[in-house]
């Protein structure tokens, strides 16, 4: 049935030749996908086929086959057997038009299947739209540079370049089904990547092959070195960091130096943690950069929310608990520009970014607003890396956490009744929450 299925897809005519049909191949012969010739095996079955699969588990009919096959010229193949095969079916990554095959010479299937694995991981998975869209260019392209040099150092610049970034995030540029630009190849192009809460191991698959396409790096302070050190060696790497208190590089010179090194023609990585539109200020980075006519793909992450969440155990929304969640930035808590009846009502998760410094004044405003003081909350410090902390507390457990330094940051707070379900984790520190 699996080497049936395979030569399927390839889209070979199918003959079997069985006594009997199990149920999977009685559909497809009924589907009228294969045929089928009752009875036992015979030499003359093989007259005319381009190839024989030796798929019984009858060792002496498998021989029988296979020197009726090899008498007639036909190549062969024995199921399990690549010794006494003439081909193999290797472990195939088929994004068609593309196709990698992995064999072993029979060695080890199962260590095939795993390079396979590793392969499908490494290759965007629409390489193979990138493959026909290239297709479709080639023709022309042949005419535009019939230099043999000229067009190879074109195809090079055009797969590292912004039009294939954007057929791989799923949109092929509609101008060039007229026209191919050529110069445009050699511009360059902003990736706005979020790389997840921390982990390198919560990074998207296209975050990791953007990273190592970058030629510049423009990272956030917190990113890990683990993350950064994804990308080439050879790339730039320039700490646009803002740490609190320390002299900052402000937003207006990353937006500026993002622009400047586009501009000279390099693929720049903008790497923020989490997701870039959550609380990451990646849409003033994008506008400024579409402001400037700079082609920019935006990679999402797993923002600290949903990070923190999985780390606590605690589902953001849970039905009879809470029927919506909401990212708040705690960020000027105290100044008027929450709408707190809101944040407050039950039945509902909010998470606050940013509310170290603020713990109190969050825990004061909610009560103020009628939260009891038995309200489940859940702090979670760190998540996703190693010195990772969840502190499942109450609202009336928060106020002085923060004034007795006893937060490591980054901290997320997840208020509501879902926060009930958080397990305390992390450095035998559990015990340092203070009594109420
Ligand atoms: N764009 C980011 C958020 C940037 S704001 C995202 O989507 O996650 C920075 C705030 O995010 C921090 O103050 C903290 O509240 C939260 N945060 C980021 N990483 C965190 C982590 N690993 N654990 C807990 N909170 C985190």
């Amino acid at each position: 049935m699996r080497k049936v299925e395979q030569l399927l897809k390839a889209q070979a005519r199918v003959c079997v030749i069985a006594p009997v049909l199990d149920a999977g191949l009685a559909n497809l012969r009924d589907a009228g996908r294969i045929q089928w010739r009752c009875g036992d095996f015979s030499p003359a079955h093989l007259d005319g086929a381009a190839l024989v699969v030796a798929a019984t588990d009858d060792a002496a009919v498998n021989a029988a086959v296979a020197v009726a096959a090899r008498e007639r010229g036909i190549w062969f193949n024995v199921v399990d057997d690549g010794a006494n095969s003439q081909f193999i079916f290797p472990a195939i990554v088929d994004r068609s038009p593309l196709i990698v095959a992995v064999g072993t010479a029979g060695r080890s299937p199962t260590l095939a299947r795993r390079v396979r694995a590793q392969i499908e991981a490494l290759l965007p998975q629409r390489i193979g739209e990138l493959a026909e869209y290239a297709g479709r260019w080639r023709e022309r392209v042949k005419a535009a540079l019939p230099e043999v040099s000229r067009r190879l150092r074109f195809w090079e610049t055009f797969f590292d370049g912004p039009i294939a970034t954007r057929v791989l995030a799923g949109e092929a540029p509609a101008q060039l089904d007229t026209d191919i630009d050529i110069d445009a190849t050699a511009r360059g192009e902003v990736y706005l990547i979020g790389v997840g809460p921390g982990d390198p191991d919560l990074l998207t698959l296209r975050a990791q092959q953007l990273l190592q396409q970058a030629d510049v790096l423009l990272h956030d302070r917190l990113v890990p070195s683990q993350i950064l050190d994804r990308a080439r060696r050879d790339a730039l790497r320039i700490d646009v960091g803002k740490s609190p208190g320390a002299h900052d590089t402000t937003q207006e010179s990353i937006n500026r130096q993002l622009v400047e090194w586009a501009q000279r023609g390099l693929r720049v990585a903008r790497v923020k943690g989490g997701d870039p539109f959550v609380f990451g200020r990646g849409g003033e980075e994008l506008a400024v950069l579409r402001e400037a006519g700079i082609p920019v793909t935006v990679v999402p992450g797993i923002t600290a929310a949903t990070a923190a969440a999985a780390s606590a155990l605690v589902p953001l929304t849970q039905r009879g608990f809470s029927q919506s969640v909401t990212f708040v930035t705690a960020t000027g808590a105290g100044s008027g520009s929450l709408d707190w009846a809101a944040l407050a009502r039950p039945g509902q998760t909010v998470v606050f970014y940013m509310g170290g410094a603020q713990i109190d004044t969050i825990a004061a405003k909610l009560a103020a607003h009628g939260l009891p003081p038995t309200h489940p909350v859940a702090l979670i410090e760190r998540a996703s890396w190693p010195e990772e902390r969840v502190l499942p507390a109450t609202l009336g457990d928060l106020s002085g956490i923060a004034r007795r330094g006893q937060l490591q940051s980054p901290t997320l707070l997840i208020v509501g009744e879902v926060a009930a379900f958080a397990i305390a984790r992390g450095v035998k520190e559990t015990a340092r929450l203070p009594p109420v």
